[in-house]
């Protein structure tokens, strides 16, 4: 996304966890685990982990940090196996801790199983409440281990006939990639809000979030899993059961804004002639007298392109980005705050100056940040500055596997489109409409979810619900806590 939205997008409306798993006998599955895992960053960058299963038992390494920083040659080399799960994540509900990374196991006298998620459930502090009454004692404050406790506790004899049953009662977003010591397993929520896909590697089968990792590790993409589906995997091949039948499906629209990358596929749509597709109806939307069109690096850039082939202005790179920026835990020292933006972001002077300029963004959170981008430009010389977003205003946050910020910090929660664009310093400001976008996105709009747009879920939300409930639950349960547990994590 651009960066606001950048600014916005990075620090407010984080993307919520990549899931990868592999069943690959004679493949070093911990290796193309890791490569799967590198292609899936995007997704998440507070920890990442690997657990793979040789058929006797499940081995795991995680840690806090990027990918390239949580495993080592050594590290790979002790995950044997010929099943392998591994996720990155950014907390949608539990705080960034490393007792919080994924994939967690857990273990009761019959089940062993490792759980890879992407999503939030809506409906996990229920269920949380429910098991602790049964006895559980969770050693996380994740909606996953609620889902993984349901999946090995729950009634009925195999895994598959647990699973069924617990999706009946989940509520919410799930895509899941796991594994027993013999079998791995895919599971997407019926509403299909996560994105999850199946590819093959010679003999061997892969899962992934986006189809980016596919192609990473040089896999074929072969289908996305079907919302409500379970995909079994073991040395007797693969099995597909339609577990719930949804009757809708609510696909996240802004995966296909911002969160995914663009050289995935949603939906048989590449995500990145999706965002052109935004930038050309936006253009139509919004027109504007100007001399260049820019795009806010790296995700609004197809979007500022479509634009400029629609509106027929050229298009120019205005903005560079300091694409090696990530996640520092080093403090900025007040002076170096202050020019803060310019960690990501550096203006092209000569592409700029005496410019009328339309900057293309993907949208627009608390607005924070954009404000800067804006000044940045007029600072490098743009006569005008023209900014437009390829999504509409964000109203709501996201209650389905996106950390987006509260109503109260949302920009556009706050304040009219004019009054936005006199507090970014723009000379005017245009969102694409909620029906240009779906007519975008080229998926029939019954099918999407919108709900940051229009406040209509496709679940029912707890409007208060809050990223943190569980830290308090953990609290009380570790104070209070001689329970017994029947189920033990590992
Ligand atoms: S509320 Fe918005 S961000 Fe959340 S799943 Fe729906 S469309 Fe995606």
């Amino acid at each position: 996304m651009g960066e606001l939205d950048h600014d916005d997008l990075h620090q407010s409306c984080h993307e919520a966890c990549g899931v990868f798993g592999i069943f690959g006998p004679g493949e070093d599955v911990a290796r193309i685990t890791f490569f799967g895992l590198y292609a899936l960053q995007h997704r998440g960058q507070e920890s990442a982990g690997i657990v793979t299963a040789d058929g006797e038992r499940l081995t795991s390494h995680m840690r806090m940090g990027l990918v390239a920083q949580v495993f080592t040659e050594e590290d790979l080399l002790g995950l044997r196996g010929h099943i392998a799960i591994g996720h990155t994540r950014y907390s949608t509900t539990g705080s960034s801790k490393i007792y919080n990374a994924q994939p967690i196991i857990v273990r009761s006298p019959t089940c062993e199983l490792a759980v890879a998620h992407n999503g939030n459930l809506v409906n996990a502090s229920a269920l949380r409440e429910e098991l602790v009454e049964q006895g559980c004692q969770f050693r996380t404050t994740t909606d996953t281990e609620v889902i993984a406790r349901l999946f090995c506790e729950g009634p009925g004899t195999h895994l598959v006939d647990r699973i069924r049953l617990a999706m009946s009662r989940l509520q919410g977003a799930y895509s899941l990639v796991m594994t027993t010591k013999d079998q791995l397993l895919a599971v997407r929520d019926p509403l299909g809000v996560r994105p999850l896909c199946l590819g093959r590697l010679n003999s061997a089968w892969i899962v992934a979030s986006e189809s980016c990792a596919l192609a990473t590790v040089g896999a074929e993409y072969i289908r996305e899993v079907a919302p409500g589906e379970i995909v079994k995997i073991d040395e007797r091949g693969i099995e597909s059961i339609q577990a719930v039948t949804s009757e809708r499906q609510a696909t996240c629209l802004f995966e296909y804004i911002y969160f995914a990358r663009p050289d995935s596929v949603l939906n048989n749509r590449l995500v990145y002639q999706a965002r052109q597709e935004m930038g050309r109806e936006l253009a139509r939307e919004h027109p504007a007298d100007a001399d260049i069109v820019i795009g806010v690096p790296d995700s609004a850039v197809p979007g500022a392109i479509g634009y400029a082939e629609e509106s027929g202005i050229p298009y120019r790179e205005g903005l560079v980005k300091n694409r090696y920026i990530g996640r520092t835990f080093i403090q900025p020292d007040q002076r170096l705050r202050d020019i803060g933006i310019h960690l990501k972001f550096n203006p092209l002077p000569e592409v700029l100056a005496g410019q009328r300029v339309v900057v293309v963004d993907d949208s627009i959170v608390r607005g924070t940040t954009k404000r800067p981008i804006v000044r940045l430009l007029r600072d490098a010389g743009a006569r005008e500055v023209h900014v437009r977003i390829h999504a509409p205003p964000m109203v709501h946050p996201c209650y389905l596997g996106v950390d987006t910020a509260r109503r109260s910090e949302l920009v556009a929660a706050r304040m009219s489109v004019p009054e936005i664009c006199e507090y970014l310093g723009a000379d005017s400001l245009g969102y694409l409409s909620l029906e240009g976008l779906v007519r975008a996105v080229r998926v029939a709009g019954g099918s999407l979810c919108n709900g940051c747009f229009t406040g209509n879920y496709p679940v029912p939300v707890q409007l208060d619900l809050d990223k943190f409930a569980f830290e308090q639950a953990r609290l009380g349960e570790r104070e209070g806590g001689e329970r017994k547990a029947r189920v033990s994590m590992v």
